[in-house]
């Protein structure tokens, strides 16, 4: 039994779960939660006669870490393929040419002119703090990667690959360019 001290992450549900509905952070199919005994259970005061049970996540993930997890996806769900989900997504080269690349090497798609947005409303952080901090900036027009931190991790090198390959560019020309600093995109 989950002993939590706060409110895990839940929702209202058909009993038996049917469409196994997930944690939107974890992923995992909610459980039901018992009458007594954990944070939740106080929800069960709210129960009506319209046939739903309260279900929440096994893993404790709690309701504020996964609105958050939500909230972060759908700042760039549009830019993945149409069966990502927040816990489980990809991103389509199709519907992006501008992004973010992570040091961990991790694409955040971003719209022509978005970086900054991405930057200050997602991640709480200015555009200027993501370069030093190692963040490879790729723009759309004039098509450039931008690495002011000056050398890219391996993850990086490995998220850049698959975007030079996906958009048809020389991937080779473009990893042994993306230390330069600047260095723009020629297909
Ligand atoms: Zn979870």
């Amino acid at each position: 039994m989950i002993s939590q001290t706060y409110e895990v992450e839940g929702a209202w549900l058909p009993f038996g779960n049917p469409r196994k509905d997930r944690c939107r952070k974890c992923g995992a199919v909610l459980v039901p939660v018992p009458r007594e005994g954990t944070y939740n259970s106080r929800f069960w005061d709210k129960e009506k006669d319209d046939g739903l049970g309260l279900f929440y996540c096994p893993n404790g993930c709690s309701e504020e870490s996964a609105t958050l997890a939500f909230r972060f996806f759908h700042s760039f769900s549009h830019f993945c393929t149409n069966d990502s989900t927040p816990y489980n997504y990809k991103v389509d080269f199709s519907k992006f040419k501008s992004c973010w690349i992570s040091p961990e090497g991790v694409i955040y798609p971003v719209s022509s002119t978005g970086h900054s947005h991405f930057a200050r409303y997602v991640l709480c952080e200015t555009e200027i703090k993501l370069e030093e901090d190692g963040w490879i900036k790729i723009t759309e027009a004039p098509p450039a990667i931008e690495n002011s931190a000056g050398s890219a991790t391996q993850r990086q090198k490995n998220a850049l690959f698959d975007y030079a390959a996906a958009n048809k560019l020389d991937t080779e020309w473009v990893l042994k360019n993306c230390d330069e600093g600047f260095c723009e995109l020629i297909k």
